[in-house]
C-alpha cells in the first residue's frame, strides 16, 4: 500500500471553524456529531470510539481500520492527546503517583494502588477541593476548579498507558477498581464526572463494571440521588465523626447536610443491600472521633443501613494540627464495631513515603497559615 498514491486523490483537509478539539472526554454522541461533521457516517463514529477509548490508541495513523483520508481529516480537526505527566513517583510499596498538568497549568494527582488481588486507581475530579475538611490536605489548597471531563477520563487512560494494558478489554488487567477519592469533591462536579463515568463503563470503551467503581463523597445529600439513579456505582460517604459538633468542625459540610440527613440518603441510595453495602469511611484522629463510646455510637447509628466501615488512620501531612489514634485504640474500635455487627477493616495506609496515601494530595496553591490550623483544631478539642 503506498502512502503517497492515496495523498495524490486529496488534498491537505482544511480544519473545521473552531479549531482542532480534544476527542477524549466525548460522549458517545458527541462523537457521532463530530464525525458527521466531517460528513461521514454513523458507524465511523463507533469505530472511532472503540480506536479512542477500547485501544488508547493516541494518534489517528494506528486507527487502520479507518480510511486514510479520513484519518488525515480526523488528524485536521481532532487531537486524542494524554495530559502532560509533571512528575511519576514509585512509593517503597509499589504504589505509583503521578502528578498531571493540564493546558492551562493546573495539576492534579492520580495514584495506582497495586494489591495482591487487585489494583485500584484512585482519581482526582477537581482541582483542589472548595470544601475544606481540617484533617485534608486538598482541603488546604486555595486554588479550585472543576476537572472537564476529559481530564477525568485521561486520567484513567494515561494510568493504562503507564502500566501498558490496552486494549481495555486485555485479561489479567492490573488496572481492576476505580475510586473516585482523589483530590476534589465528585458530586460539586457531578456532570463532568457523569460523564466521565459513562466513559469508563461502556464496555466498548473503558470498560468498567459500576461494581468496580466507587464514588466519595463527603456528604452532598441533595445528589446523592441522582449519582444512585444516573450512575448506579458504589458509593462512600466520609463520615469520620458520630456527633453533629464534632462533624461542623472536622468535615463543615455538615453544617448544611447534617449527619441525620446523610444517613437518610444512604438509606435511600439504590442497589443497597447486603451484597452491595455502603462504605462509611472513617478517619482516626486522636482523641477527636476515636473512643470506645464513639465506636459504639457508630454501630447505633449504622444498624439498619447495609454497611461497612472503612477506618482510615490519620495521614499527617506537613503543618497539620491532628495525630493518627493510637494503634491499639483503632483496633479496640474496630473489634466494637465487629462485635456489633458491623465490618470495619483498618485500611493500610499506602505510598505514605511519596505522599500518595489518602488526604495527602496536593498539587500547588497556599497552605492555611498555622494560626488558622491551631484554631480549628481547638475548636474540636474544646
Ligand atoms: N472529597 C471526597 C473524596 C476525596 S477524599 C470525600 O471527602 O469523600 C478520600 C478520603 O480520604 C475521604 O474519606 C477523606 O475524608 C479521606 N482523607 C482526607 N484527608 C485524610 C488524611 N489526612 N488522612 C486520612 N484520610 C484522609
Ligand atoms: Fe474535599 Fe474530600 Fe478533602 Fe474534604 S476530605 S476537603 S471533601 S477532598
Amino acid at each position: 500500500m503506498s502512502g503517497t498514491a492515496h495523498t495524490q486523490h486529496f488534498a491537505p483537509p482544511a480544519p473545521l471553524a473552531g479549531g482542532a478539539k480534544n476527542l477524549i472526554g466525548m460522549s458517545r454522541a458527541e462523537m457521532e456529531d463530530a464525525v458527521r461533521a466531517l460528513g461521514e457516517p454513523d458507524f465511523r463514529a463507533r469505530q472511532l470510539w472503540h480506536w479512542v477509548y477500547h485501544r488508547g490508541a493516541t494518534g489517528f495513523e494506528a486507527m487502520t481500520s479507518l480510511s486514510k483520508p479520513f484519518r488525515a481529516l480526523l488528524a485536521a480537526n481532532f487531537t486524542i492527546g494524554r495530559p502532560e505527566v509533571a512528575s511519576a513517583q514509585v512509593s517503597s510499596d509499589g504504589t505509583r503517583k503521578w502528578l498531571l498538568r493540564f493546558a492551562d497549568g493546573q495539576e492534579v494527582e492520580t495514584v495506582f494502588i497495586p494489591q495482591e488481588e487487585r489494583g485500584t486507581l484512585c482519581i482526582s475530579s477537581q482541582v483542589g477541593c472548595t470544601l475544606t475538611c481540617r484533617f485534608c490536605h486538598t482541603g488546604t489548597q486555595r486554588l479550585v476548579r472543576n476537572l472537564s471531563t476529559a481530564e477525568i477520563v485521561s486520567q484513567i487512560m494515561l494510568a493504562r498507558d503507564e502500566v501498558g494494558e490496552w486494549p481495555a478489554s486485555s485479561a489479567d488487567r492490573k488496572i481492576t477498581n476505580i475510586v473516585l477519592m482523589g483530590m476534589g469533591e465528585p458530586l460539586y462536579n457531578f456532570d463532568n464526572v457523569a460523564q466521565a463515568m459513562k466513559i469508563a463503563m461502556d464496555p466498548e470503551g473503558l470498560s468498567f463494571s459500576r461494581r468496580k467503581i466507587t464514588l466519595s463523597t463527603s456528604g452532598v445529600v441533595p445528589m446523592m440521588a441522582r449519582c444512585g439513579a444516573e450512575l448506579g456505582v458504589n458509593l462512600a460517604v466520609s463520615l469520620h465523626a458520630v456527633r453533629d459538633e464534632v462533624r461542623d468542625v472536622i468535615v463543615p459540610l455538615n453544617k448544611k447536610y447534617p449527619i441525620a440527613a446523610l444517613l437518610d440518603a444512604c438509606r435511600a441510595y439504590p442497589g443497597t443491600h447486603n451484597a452491595r453495602r455502603i462504605t462509611f469511611e472513617y478517619v482516626m484522629l486522636r482523641g477527636i472521633n476515636d473512643s470506645a463510646e464513639d465506636a459504639r455510637a457508630l454501630a447505633g447509628l449504622l444498624k439498619d443501613i447495609p454497611a461497612k466501615v472503612n477506618l482510615i488512620p490519620f495521614n499527617a501531612w506537613p503543618g497539620v494540627a491532628y495525630e493518627c489514634s493510637k494503634a491499639t485504640d483503632i483496633a479496640a474500635f474496630s473489634d466494637i464495631l465487629a462485635a456489633a455487627g458491623v465490618s470495619a477493616p483498618i485500611r493500610a495506609p499506602r505510598g505514605r513515603d511519596i505522599l500518595a496515601a489518602c488526604g495527602q494530595l496536593k498539587s500547588a496553591g497556599q497552605r492555611l497559615k498555622k494560626s488558622d490550623r491551631e484554631a480549628s483544631a481547638a475548636e474540636v478539642t474544646a
